[in-house]
């Protein structure tokens, strides 16, 4: 048996019964083995690594309430909202509450019913401290302090927020309750400033692999009609998708074409008052649009788990927000899509942002800072050029060295072949000489006119027509010699100037090159088959029609409960039932994703669509059949029950008190008395006279026609003191099983 716990004989279990999950991810289980021994930990996963299990499982296996700290609003509520779905009783206390609510909530968890309790930072003020928490960990007890996004805490992060800096001063309060701050920062600094922030003590460090492996990387180039390509790629795609662009103006354009062409896009940028970008971000979330045009400002603290494809229609200006701006993809596991579009003309402008870096007060231009962005649009460049794994050069960013061949980035999947290309790179390089022979230089395109040959009146008049470099170049397509061009200029092999002219000059090293000392080798076939390349693992049509059928249903009990589809189940609990397809609920309860109380609200909708579809298709159908059925009439939630309440409503049922059950299944006594009240909620009939007097019951049942039965708060403030939680749920459980039938 489970330490700790008392009704799971392990942590899979645990996490079946739960989130619905088979098995771990790596890492998890270790982190939480670590957690349920109380030790300190710091967590570093990267995004969409299952870093919110690692606190939420030992929370649900401790005694008492986790204190979970969070920076967003946002988050804290989808997070507390999904987990609800899993029947997983959480709470958030921030801003955003109305003092009512703080108060209901507020005894709801000193009455233990909470097992999860969300803060922001702002909250953990002196007086909530010793007013709240210091009586809750007397009452409850406080299990443990959970701090997401822990790198708010430094100032080293990319999102300090001071009142992180306060958490500390808990630990004075609550010496003896374990921490785990988590952390998707790569960088090595802010890990060691979060530990002296946040005084860990001789914490258990965990750092996960940054390595996203269900996500493909690809850099394309732009054409000359980059959003042609854009569109057709967008077409092709399915489920949600984010296009970055470099400014707000883009951003505007882009979406105004896209809606155009007949594509449910909205924009997202910090141009747009918070209304539009609230209720934008909402329509993405609840996939009413399919496509978000955004600039940077958008994703920070977006937990939309299924985000098939992220494009970058500019160039980004880093390695390290390209990788996070791109790790928005995905994060639920599934295969999704990560594209760059690389032009040269995104270089320019990237570089002219950087020339407009000045000090605002004396108007001189901030070297340094200059000199660091281009130093990281350098590396940006080099990935976008690379030939190598795309892999190894993100991983490798982060100090992490990965081996390459991952077999999910274009470069692996089409390796282009490398090619000696020197006589041709002498080719056009001597035509740039001969121009500058004249006094003139020109740029990239015009030199490839002259190269092949033209016949334009530019050509003519120039009187390059009567060059020795005239048309020496027939054999290459325009687009091979603005390859090998590209590629020259990337190598550093030739210059092209920045002064917004874009022409062509030599150096040094072209030079070499045209004296025969230097070879050159250029990557060729750029672009890998535009092709749909994402493999979608249902294959056949008769699964991708049940695929979308369930998407459906999803989505309309989803916006008939006003939650985003995701929190319902994740696209790949959808995927294996468009592929297994379940038609009992047996069956169902198989499926990854679907834990005990999502087998209990959907399995029967679900399953029933499932029948329908085949039925439809003509295929066999399995009608629903029970082969043990349990001591009382089945009910339709039948499901929800374990054998473990089965056990306990036997002993009952022979007349053993709750402390007897309790000891003699060495479980504690709230645990037995939770079985009982899951029973009458799934229609099993259990005599309540044993737990409340007649008496008692009556003045419940009297309480609850007067105030309602939703709240259990205000039925005990009208009963007073004489009366526990305990009691008023199980005569309100009973007054349900009444009315049900
Ligand atoms: P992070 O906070 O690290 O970005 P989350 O905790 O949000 O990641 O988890 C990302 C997704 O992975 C969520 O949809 C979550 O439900 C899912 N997930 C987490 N652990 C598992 C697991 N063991 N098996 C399957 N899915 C998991
Ligand atoms: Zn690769």
């Amino acid at each position: 048996m489970l330490a700790g716990s008392t009704q799971f004989d392990n942590l899979e279990q645990a996490l079946k019964h739960y989130f619905g999950y088979d098995e771990f991810r790596s890492g998890q289980r270790e982190i939480i083995t670590t957690a349920l021994a109380n030790r300190d930990l710091l967590v570093i996963m990267p995004t969409g690594g299952g870093k919110s299990l690692c606190f939420q499982l030992p929370a649900l296996l401790k005694q008492g309430v986790t204190i979970v700290v969070s920076p967003l609003i946002a988050l804290m509520q989808d997070q507390v909202q999904q987990l609800a779905n899993n029947g997983i009783p959480a709470t958030f206390l921030n801003s955003s509450i109305t003092t009512e609510e703080r108060r209901d909530r507020a005894a709801a968890i000193y009455n233990g019913e909470i097992k999860l309790l969300y803060v922001a930072p702002e909250r953990l003020n002196q007086e909530f401290i010793s007013n709240f928490l210091v009586d809750l960990h007397q009452e409850v007890g406080i299990s443990g302090f959970a701090i997401d996004e822990a790198h708010c805490v430094s100032e080293w992060g990319h999102d300090f927020r001071p009142d992180y800096r306060k958490l500390s001063q808990l630990r004075h309060y609550f010496p003896k309750v374990p921490w785990l701050g988590l952390t998707a920062t790569a960088t090595d600094r802010v890990r060691q400033d979060i530990i002296k922030q946040l005084d860990l003590k001789d914490p258990d460090v965990h750092v996960a692999s940054f390595n996203r492996p269900n996500l493909y990387y690809e850099v394309r180039r732009k054409s000359t009609t980059p959003y042609k390509e854009l569109l057709a790629q967008i077409k092709q795609s399915e489920g949600s998708g984010i296009i970055y662009c470099l400014s707000r103006k883009k951003v505007d354009e882009l979406t105004a074409k896209l809606q155009h062409d007949g594509i449910k896009v909205l924009p997202y940028h910090a141009g747009l008052n918070s209304e539009t970008r609230t209720n934008n971000q909402n329509s993405f979330i609840r996939d009413d649009v399919q496509i978000m045009v955004a600039t940077v400002a958008f994703g920070m603290g977006i937990n939309k788990p299924d985000v098939r494809f992220v494009i970058h229609y500019d160039l980004p200006r880093n390695i390290e927000g390209y990788y996070q701006e791109s790790g928005r993809a995905g994060r639920d596991s599934e295969p999704a899509h990560c594209t760059l579009y690389f032009g040269l003309g995104d270089i320019k402008t990237i570089e002219y942002l950087i020339a407009q870096k000045v000090d605002r007060e004396t108007g001189l231009a901030l070297e340094e800072e200059q000199r660091i962005a281009t130093q990281q649009l350098r590396r940006v460049i080099n990935y976008a050029e690379a030939t190598e794994c795309r892999r190894i050069i993100q991983l490798g960013y982060f100090g992490e060295s990965f081996p390459g061949n991952c077999d999910n980035c274009d470069n692996c999947k089409y390796p282009r072949p490398i090619a000696d290309w020197t006589i041709e790179a002498q080719k056009l390089l001597s035509c740039v000489a001969r121009f500058s022979k004249q006094g003139r230089n020109f740029g990239l395109s015009y030199t490839i006119d002259v190269l092949r040959g033209s016949k334009s009146d530019r050509v003519f008049k120039n009187g390059h027509d009567t060059l020795s470099t005239y048309g020496i170049g027939k054999d290459r397509t325009q687009n091979e010699w603005r390859n090998l061009g590209r590629s020259l200029l990337h190598q550093g092999l030739v210059e092209e100037t920045s002064d917004g002219y874009s022409v062509l000059t030599l150096n040094a090293l072209s030079w070499e090159i045209l004296k025969s000392q230097r070879k050159v080798e250029i990557a060729i076939a750029p672009t890998p088959p535009t092709a749909e390349t994402h493999d979608i693992s249902t294959n056949t049509v008769e699964i991708q029609s049940l695929y979308n059928r369930l998407q459906k249903l999803r989505k309309q009990y989803a916006d008939a409960n006003k939650v985003p589809p995701y929190v319902i189940f994740a696209d790949s609990s959808l995927r294996l039932m468009s592929q297994q397809q379940p038609q009992t609920l047996a069956q169902f309860a198989q499926i990854s994703g679907v834990g005990a109380r999502k087998l209990a609200q959907y399995g029967e909708m679900f399953t029933g669509e499932i029948r329908a579809f085949r039925a439809e298709s003509g295929l066999s159908v399995q009608v629903e059949s029970d082969p043990t059925p349990p001591l009382n009439p089945p009910s339709p939630r039948k499901s929800d029950v374990s054998q473990t309440h089965l056990d306990t409503l036997d002993l009952y049922q022979r007349g053993l008190s709750l402390a007897e059950i309790a000891e003699k299944r060495s479980m504690r006594e709230t645990t037995i008395f939770d079985h009982l009240l899951k029973l009458m909620e799934c229609s099993y009939e259990v005599t309540i006279d044993r737990i409340v007097s007649l008496e008692k019951a009556t003045a419940i049942e009297q309480a609850i026609n007067t105030v309602g039965a939703e709240r259990l708060t205000p039925i005990k403030v009208h009963l007073g003191d004489d009366y526990s939680y305990e009691e008023i749920k199980i005569v309100r459980a009973r007054l349900r099983l009444g009315s049900n039938g």
